[in-house]
């Protein structure tokens, strides 16, 4: 017997508007038993059916929404209904044919909360954050396998998210086994090995696809400094564009050795014209400030500094701190490249920080272009969490 979640009166607002979290507060209670992970039907507080969901005990999110439809059964089969029909969405989009590197599948933004899925070439990373996607792990790579004929699967489930679920970590091969050091894909005419293993997320910053081309078409014959360059994706795009030089910086040193080999993987580039640098972008910044250095551009990509709206406050310190410092190393008529990838900051907000970064730095300041996630990274309306990669393109008097 499917166990049922009934919702306090007036708290089904948010699933009437298709939103797929149900948080702990919004439950008057569970009738019948439900392990994690256990699909239950969720009602109103009239009893009226709403929508099906995983039960998730441990977790202020208290059950996700697999199903508006309140008599779709959850099985085997809807993961692979919903899976191919995710597959077929990214097929519709002519820029995303033929990607090597590619999201398939960009969780609640797909319908499908708790699970992330990146293709890089022959190889599909998985990870799966939530007790539901935990529970249905085995479904779901099969409809994986079954619908892009890939090979290989590997499953990198080791957020930090996990723990809120109450799930440990879990990784390594669920389908097939390729060598993990072998793995590149070509994004944008420039070859980039990618890590599954060690890596960040699933080893790539795929969201950021299009941006780093844009880099390209602004590279040539400037002096560029990228922080919190990672692999190196937008320093090699840079060189590719024409660069005389970039400077790339990340606190992570393994990271830089990838940065380093990527550059190694592709002989058409410049390499005379890279420097690479461990440091703290923080401090970096301050230093190349006082020793009165300048750029032509310079691309800010940090990582997550507020992963909800609680974090808000401080993240926006840090955000302005990082783009005032950026805006006074930059050249007359430089470009500034510059993203927030928290969820807990809007694209509003973050326009209000620069401005504000902007008066402090005493320049002016334009916005020549607004810049977000690649398409494989879609944004669901009704979902705005998902809406997380802002960025701004500028140019500074
Ligand atoms: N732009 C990259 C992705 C950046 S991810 C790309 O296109 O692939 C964020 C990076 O910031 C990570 O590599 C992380 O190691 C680095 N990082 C985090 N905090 C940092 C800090 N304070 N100073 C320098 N690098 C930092």
């Amino acid at each position: 017997m499917t166990a049922t979640l009934k919702l306090l009166p007036g708290k089904d607002k948010s699933i009437k508007a298709r939103h797929p979290w149900i948080f702990a507060g919004a439950i008057a209670e569970l009738s019948g038993r439900a392990k994690p992970g256990d699909t239950v039907d969720v009602v109103a507080a009239n009893g009226r059916p709403l929508a099906r969901a995983a039960f998730s005990p441990e977790s202020q999110i208290r059950a996700r929404v697999w199903t508006f439809d309140p008599n779709e059964t959850i099985d085997h089969a809807f993961f692979k209904r919903r899976i191919a029909a995710v597959i077929a969405r990214r097929e519709a989009l002519p820029e995303l044919r033929g990607q090597q590197g590619l999201r398939l599948i960009h969780a609640e933004s797909d319908g499908l909360s708790g699970i992330t899925a990146d293709r890089y070439g022959d190889t599909i990373v998985i990870a799966l954050t939530s007790a539901g996607a935990e529970k249905w792990c085995d479904a779901i790579v099969d409809a994986i396998h079954k619908t892009t004929g890939c090979a290989c699967i590997y499953e990198r489930s080791d957020a930090s998210a996990r723990s809120r679920e109450g799930l440990a970590a879990a990784t390594g091969w669920r389908i097939g086994e390729a060598p993990t050091d072998e793995i590149v894909i070509e994004e944008n005419g420039v070859t980039m090995r990618v890590d599954i293993v060690a890596g960040h997320k699933t080893g790539f910053y795929l969201d950021q696809r299009d941006n780093r081309r844009r880099v390209a078409e602004l590279s040539a014959n400037k002096r560029i400094l990228n922080c919190f360059c990672y692999t190196g994706g937008f320093s090699l795009q840079a060189l590719k564009g024409g660069a005389s030089e970039v400077i790339s910086v990340d606190s992570s040193g393994p990271a830089l050795v990838t940065a380093q080999q990527n550059l190694g993987l592709n002989p058409q580039l410049d390499a005379s014209r890279a420097i690479w640098h461990e440091a703290d972008v923080f401090t970096d910044l301050r230093a190349r400030h006082s020793a009165n250095e300048k750029f032509d551009l310079i691309i800010l990509d940090p990582p997550k500094f507020a992963p909800s709206a609680a974090h808000a406050e401080r993240a926006a310190r840090a955000y302005k701190d990082i783009n005032l410092q950026a805006l006074k190393c930059l050249s007359r008529g430089g470009m500034l490249m510059t993203y927030s990838c928290s969820g807990g900051i809007t694209p509003a907000m973050f326009q209000q920080i620069i401005a504000d970064a902007a008066i402090d730095a005493e320049c002016t300041v334009r916005i020549v272009q607004r810049l977000q996630g690649a398409a494989d990274h879609p944004v669901d309306l009704a979902f705005h969490e998902g809406e997380y990669l802002k960025g701004l393109l500028l140019q500074v008097d």
